[in-house]
C-alpha cells in the first residue's frame, strides 16, 4: 500500500503508471485529495475497475489529534502519528489569513541550549505524508483557504530536505492547497550546504536563518550547530540564496536577557548585515519551564533595535501569537511527554 498523501503529483502518475493505469488520471485524484479533501477515491469520475485498484493500492494517511488548544491569535494542535509519536502544529491567525507552522521531524538534534524542543532528542524524520497530513487536518478543522506556511515548528527543516522539498511541491499545486512560494517562509540554524542546495532547487521559499548571537565565539555557547558552520559561511549561503532567487533573507534574533542582547551585540550584527537585502526579526525569548534562559526587559529590546535601526538594518518584531498556547517551541509537546 502506498500513502497518497506522500505523493508529488509527478510520483502519483509515475505510481498509477507501475499500476497498469493512465498516469493522466493523477490530475483527477490530486484536485479531489487536495482540493477538495476527500478521503477516499469514492465518487471519483473514473472506471470501476480503476477504483478498485486505487482502492487496493493506496492509502490515506491522516494524523490523530490529541489536543488542541485555542486562544484569538492562534491554535496549536499536537497531533500522534501512525508509529505513536507525536508532533504539533500551530495555526496563527493573522489578520491577512491563516497561517500554519509546521513541524519537520519528532524532536530534534540541533541541541540549541534556550529552546524546549531540542530537550526531546530527535526520533524521526518525518514523512511527506505527515508533514502534508498536518496542512490537511487543520484546513479540514477550521474549512478555510489556508494563506501561508511557516516551516519553523518542530525540527531542522534542511536535515529532512527531501521530504520537506516534495511537501513544498505539493502545498504549491494549485487546484489544491495554492500556496505560492512567495508565502512559504522556512527557519533553519544554518546548515550551509544545505542552504545551497535549497537555493538550487525548484522551491526557493524564503528563507529565515537563526542566528541569535553576532560572533561565532558566543554563538558556539548557545548553538552547537555553530561549530559546524561559522557566521561567515553562513552569511555567504545566505547571499547566495538572496541573489539566486531575489528573495530578501530574514536573520532571526532571539533575545536572551544579559547573552546576546547588549548594544555591542546589536554593533556586531550590524556591521555582519551590512549592505545585505535582509532584515532582522527579533524575537523575544518564550522562557520554558526549566530554561536557564529569560527573555531580555522590553527597554534593552528597544535599544537593540534602535542599534540597527541607526546602522540602516531592517528590523520586524516577531508578534507573540502564540504564546498563550505555549506555541514558540515544543512546549506543548515536551510538557505531554513529562506530564
Ligand atoms: N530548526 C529551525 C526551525 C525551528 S525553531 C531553526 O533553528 O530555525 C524556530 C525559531 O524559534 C528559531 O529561530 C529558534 O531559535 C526559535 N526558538 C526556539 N526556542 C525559542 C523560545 N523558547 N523562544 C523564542 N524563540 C525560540
Amino acid at each position: 500500500m502506498t500513502d497518497i498523501c506522500g505523493l508529488t503529483l509527478k510520483k502519483l502518475a509515475e505510481r498509477l503508471a507501475e499500476l497498469g493505469e493512465k498516469p493522466s488520471r493523477a490530475g483527477i485524484i490530486f484536485p479531489a485529495v487536495y482540493g477538495e479533501l476527500a478521503d477516499s477515491f469514492d465518487g471519483l469520475p473514473l472506471k470501476q475497475e480503476t477504483l478498485k485498484t486505487l482502492n487496493e493500492n493506496f492509502t490515506f494517511g491522516r494524523p490523530e489529534c490529541l489536543q488542541k488548544l485555542t486562544s484569538d491569535a492562534a491554535d496549536k494542535y499536537l497531533f500522534r502519528l501512525a508509529d505513536g509519536n507525536t508532533i504539533e502544529s500551530v495555526l496563527m491567525k493573522h489578520e491577512f489569513g491563516y497561517n500554519v507552522c509546521v513541524s519537520t521531524q519528532v524532536g530534534c538534534n540541533m541541541g540549541c541550549r534556550f529552546c524546549a524542543s531540542g530537550r526531546l532528542k530527535k526520533v524521526r524524520d518525518l514523512t511527506v505524508s505527515e508533514l502534508v497530513g498536518q496542512l490537511m487536518y487543520i484546513r479540514r478543522d477550521i474549512g478555510q483557504k489556508l494563506n501561508g506556511i511557516s516551516i519553523m515548528g518542530i525540527g531542522e527543516p534542511l536535515e529532512n530536505l527531501a521530504n520537506v522539498l516534495d511537501f513544498i511541491d505539493i502545498a504549491q499545486y494549485p487546484r489544491g492547497f495554492d500556496i505560492g512560494l512567495k508565502h512559504i517562509t522556512l527557519s533553519t540554524c544554518g546548515l550551509v550546504p544545505k542552504i545551497y542546495e535549497l537555493a538550487d532547487s525548484a522551491a526557493p521559499v524564503n528563507l529565515a536563518i537563526s542566528l541569535h548571537a553576532p560572533e561565532d565565539g558566543l554563538r558556539r555557547t548557545i548553538m552547537p550547530s555553530a561549530n559546524k558552520y561559522p557566521l561567515a559561511e553562513i552569511i555567504r549561503a545566505a547571499r547566495y540564496y538572496s541573489e539566486k532567487n531575489n528573495r530578501r533573507i530574514t536573520f532571526e534574533y532571539v533575545m536572551l536577557n544579559g547573552v546576546n542582547d547588549s548594544d555591542d551585540c546589536a554593533g556586531k550584527l550590524s556591521s555582519l548585515l551590512s549592505g545585505f537585502n535582509c532584515y532582522v526579526n527579533i524575537i523575544r525569548y518564550n522562557a520554558t519551564g526549566d530554561s536557564p534562559f529569560s527573555c531580555s526587559p522590553h527597554e534593552r529590546i528597544m535599544s537593540f533595535y534602535d542599534v540597527l535601526k541607526k546602522h540602516g538594518i531592517g528590523v520586524t518584531m516577531r508578534r507573540e501569537l502564540g504564546a498563550s498556547v505555549n506555541a514558540a517551541c515544543g512546549q506543548l509537546r515536551a510538557s505531554s511527554l513529562v506530564d
